[in-house]
């Protein structure tokens, strides 16, 4: 089955479009978590940042922030949230790379999905260094 964001920037399926250039791809989510929930897709087909080339990663920042300033223009937001989800363990539901940019009031519904708590400082230590390693 083809993928369904593919789908959308071939024209084959209808979407509410709000910007696009000759990378990327921005339209309004179809299930938004407030009014104003759009997303930024690469038009090339990556399953998600794992697979991505920071170069399109670029091109998504890129657009996000200026997107971000438009949003904020035209609804006049308290706050914004960008999200982004990796495989299904990271809430992931299409594969296709995607940042969500979710404009936030004061007193709305979402919570953020962790508790923030102190960690501990020796084991966060431990594992900036294994990330280090690696870079
Ligand atoms: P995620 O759960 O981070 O993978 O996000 C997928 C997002 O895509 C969800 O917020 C969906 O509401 C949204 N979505 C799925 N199908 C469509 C579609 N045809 N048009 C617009 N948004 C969609
Ligand atoms: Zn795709």
């Amino acid at each position: 089955m083809e993928c369904i964001f593919c789908a959308i920037v071939a024209g084959k399926i209808p979407a509410a479009k709000v910007y696009e250039n000759d990378h990327v791809f921005a339209f309004m989510d179809i299930a938004p978590a407030n009014p104003g929930h759009l997303l930024i897709i690469p038009k090339e087909h990556y399953r998600n940042i794992f697979d991505m080339p920071a170069e399109v990663g670029s091109k998504i920042m890129e657009a996000a922030v200026p997107l971000a300033a438009s949003i904020r223009e035209a609804l006049n937001p308290d706050g914004l949230n960008l999200f982004q989800s990796n495989e299904a363990a990271g809430f992931q539901t299409v594969f296709h790379f995607h940042l969500h940019l979710i404009p936030r009031w004061d007193g709305d519904p979402l919570r953020l999905p962790w508790k923030p708590s102190e960690g501990d400082i020796e084991e966060i230590g431990q594992i900036a260094a294994k990330i280090r390693e690696v870079l």
